[in-house]
């Protein structure tokens, strides 16, 4: 999509404004796609199956297309604000990636998250699982398949979004604004939330296979732990409000 039609897509009035940033991206579950930017542009730039399937060189030419429209509008953005790009100090910046980027990664509730989603992974890959390899086995087979999918969606989820909680911190310590919405906050109640239905999603299948109950009960656990680390990191999440959601 040339930068002109985005731009134009941009000032229809049905859209919410960065209600892209604290929701949980699952699009196919969304009830409020008419409101998204983000939605529109990709059923526009994508709607041809073939730029969907990741196998297909259509996919890749489509995704260069993508990232020089993205390019040329922060150009555009950055002469309107009188920004010289060219006088960024790209290696300073990297360099204060970096560093900010290690910092989260030990933070603690990041580090609890990247160990949920891989004992999760774990799971999902053991023979032993039946399951996962049986699914038939169970009685209630739809609420096991939709409680996996839920699962599945948050497992890597909740990780990516306490990085950018953490992160997002960092930098606002550094700038100090007191006023504005936090996008730590933000970030991290969508975080709980995927907890939290992670959480009601292992509660919906625990007993169904009486050999996973105890590792399910210990995910729960988990999972209910890194909760309350959450909410103590980031005290005011809950009460974030959270554009076209909240
Ligand atoms: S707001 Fe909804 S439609 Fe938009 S990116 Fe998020 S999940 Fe997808």
């Amino acid at each position: 999509m040339d930068k002109d039609r985005l731009k134009k897509l941009a000032r229809e009035k049905r859209f919410t404004p960065g209600i892209y940033n604290y929701c949980d991206r699952w699009c196919e579950r969304c009830t409020q796609t008419f409101h998204c930017l983000n939605f529109a542009c990709s059923e526009e730039e994508f709607a041809d199956p073939e730029t969907r399937d990741i196998e297909n060189e259509a996919f890749w030419s489509k995704l260069s297309e993508a990232f020089r429209d993205a390019l040329e509008l922060l150009k555009d953005a950055a002469d309107e604000h009188g920004i010289d790009l060219d006088s960024i100090d790209t290696e300073q910046s990297y360099g204060e990636l970096e560093r900010k980027d290690a910092m989260a990664k030990s933070h603690e509730v990041c580090r609890a998250a990247k160990v949920y989603s891989d004992i999760v992974q774990d799971w999902f890959a053991s023979p032993a699982n039946l399951l996962v390899a049986h699914p038939g086995l169970a009685e209630e087979e739809a609420s096991l398949e939709e409680a996996m999918e839920v699962i599945r969606w948050y497992q890597h989820f909740i990780y990516v979004k306490l990085m950018r909680a953490v992160r997002g911190e960092l930098d606002e310590r550094e700038e100090a604004l007191d006023d504005l919405p936090k996008d730590s906050e933000g970030s991290a109640k969508i975080a709980l939330i995927a907890i939290d239905r992670s959480i009601g999603a292992w509660g919906t299948i625990y007993g169904l296979d009486s050999f996973q109950n105890e590792k399910i009960l210990r995910f729960i656990a988990y999972l209910d732990r890194l909760r309350e680390e959450v909410e103590e990191t980031f005290p005011s999440a809950r009460s974030f409000v959270r554009p076209g959601f909240d």
